[in-house]
């Protein structure tokens, strides 16, 4: 079914622990995306024969199952080891001039699993699916969702006993800056020019070494962040393991999209400190690019000029987030002029405006806008001068989205899923699919939580 060709699994055993999936009693199918099948060309009509795939009974042939170690900063703290807990890569499909990671999540335990079972409950995987679709949908850089399982299997959480599930990831790969720290910390130089060669030769072949890698992560990060910035998307846990050298956004786990817009904005029930509010994410993917500089810096035989290029670099990240940043607001509000977008920002803060449909009212209908805003005065103002700077209207449907995944969509999902009927994860998954069109079956999907549905912490 696959085209496997297992480049990490080639790499030295001790960056992973090879082992098969741990079977599930009785699989059944959420979902199969059959669309990102043929993507990779894959044949739908195979893969959905192959329940026993996806849910870890079956190793599929070519597939050299893996877990795979890394280490990383978990909220600013260090956490030593880390590594697939509850995840296999399969193996690497190859197909044409690209190659991805298939990635079983919720596949039992591993040596990394530390305290936890290795699995997945059934909620954050249609989360994971849902959110991780809609995201690329948007146009945003990110893991893919290609299989989602039920097990037949109980997981007891917090919530009590929940139905487990298995999440089939699809990742350009699932190197982190994590998994560098992890050589580094261990002072493991032939490991970390190993994993080096790996990652260059997957994301940036052209690449001389370890700061042109750290340049081409950081504008691949600068432009992801300022996505996400753009969307009104708070990830919720940017720790350095969840943090790809691809630039793809990983990890959807307390994760969600603002509706009243403000910068502090944190859903995450552990994140009580703020560390990744909304309007923090860009300092904290330079933080995390400092850690993946310092873990580099080993491979560098002058250390002064290493310290002072990977210097350079990281000062770099300002300028190249601040033109990415650019990029985003002024299509968002068609034309390049970032005072007139931090002023409605501030205007839309201090009115709790709705992040995503302030901005498609301003691109379909901006006489509307000021009905968003109790106290319309200084909207009035500055409605006035933007219309005065003539819009790109074509630029702003192209940046403002119709439809992102709204919280309480995706908790009905889930909550409907647990109760055995997938048909809103099935009709959100529709929906999110084509954001950037108001129809008559998006109406629904457009409007904001009322004050009952408002879901104002997510959960991991
Ligand atoms: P995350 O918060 O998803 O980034 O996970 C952080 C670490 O915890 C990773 O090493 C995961 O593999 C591990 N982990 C999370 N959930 C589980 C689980 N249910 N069983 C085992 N390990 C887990
Ligand atoms: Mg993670
Ligand atoms: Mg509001």
């Amino acid at each position: 079914m696959f085209q496997f060709d297992n480049s990490y699994g080639r790499l030295p055993d001790r960056f992973y622990t090879k082992m098969a999936p741990t079977p599930v009693a009785a699989p059944g199918w959420v979902a199969l995306n059959e669309g990102l099948a043929r993507d990779l060309g894959l044949d739908p009509s195979v893969l959905r024969t192959r329940l026993d795939v996806f849910s870890g009974n079956a190793v599929p042939e070519g597939a050299d199952p893996l877990a795979q170690l890394y280490a990383g900063h978990q909220f600013g703290g260090w956490s030593p080891q880390l590594g697939d807990g509850r995840a296999l890569l399969l193996g690497e499909h190859a197909t044409g001039d690209r190659r991805v990671d298939i990635q079983l999540k919720g596949s039992g335990p591993t040596p990394y699993s530390r305290m936890g079972d290795g699995r997945s409950a059934l909620g954050p995987v249609i989360r994971e699916y849902i959110v991780s679709e809609a995201m690329h949908a948007l146009g945003v850089p990110t893991t893919r969702a290609l299989a989602a399982v039920t097990t037949g299997e109980t997981v007891l959480r917090q919530e009590g006993p929940m139905p487990g599930g298995i999440l089939t990831r699809v990742a350009d790969s699932h190197i982190r800056v994590g998994t560098f720290q992890v050589f580094a910390s261990r002072d493991d130089i032939d490991g970390l020019r190993a994993l080096l060669d790996h990652a260059i030769a997957r994301h940036a072949p052209e690449s001389r070494g370890p700061m042109d890698l750290l340049r081409h992560v950081m504008a691949a990060q600068a432009r992801l962040i300022a996505e996400w910035m753009g969307l009104g998307f708070v990830h919720g846990v940017m720790n350095t393991d969840n943090m790809t050298i691809s630039g793809q956004t990983i990890d959807y786990g307390p994760c969600a999209f603002m509706e009243d817009y403000h910068p502090d904005t944190v859903f995450s029930s552990i994140d009580t400190g703020g560390r990744y509010a909304w309007k923090n994410q860009p300092d904290i993917a330079l933080w995390n690019l400092a850690q993946l500089a310092t873990a580099l810096l080993p491979l560098i035989g002058d250390r002064d000029a290493a310290v002072s290029e990977a210097t350079e670099v990281l000062e770099g990240f300002r300028q190249v987030y601040a033109t990415e940043w650019t990029r985003v607001m002024s299509a968002k509000i068609g034309m390049d002029d970032m005072n007139l977008a931090m002023e409605l920002l501030d205007i839309m803060s201090d009115g709790r405006a709705d992040f995503t449909n302030t901005f498609r009212a301003l691109t379909d209908d901006p006489d509307t806008v000021r009905d968003a805003f109790a106290a319309p005065d200084r909207i009035d103002g500055w409605l006035a001068r933007w219309r005065a700077a003539g819009p790109d209207h074509g630029a702003m449907t192209r940046a403002n989205p119709v439809v992102i995944p709204r919280n309480h969509q995706v908790e009905e999902a889930i909550a409907a899923a647990y109760a055995g009927d997938f048909t809103p994860f099935e009709t959100l998954n529709v929906v999110l699919s084509d954001p950037w069109t108001a129809t008559d079956d998006n109406a629904a999907f457009r409007r904001q939580a009322t004050a009952d549905q408002r879901v104002t912490q997510t959960f991991c």
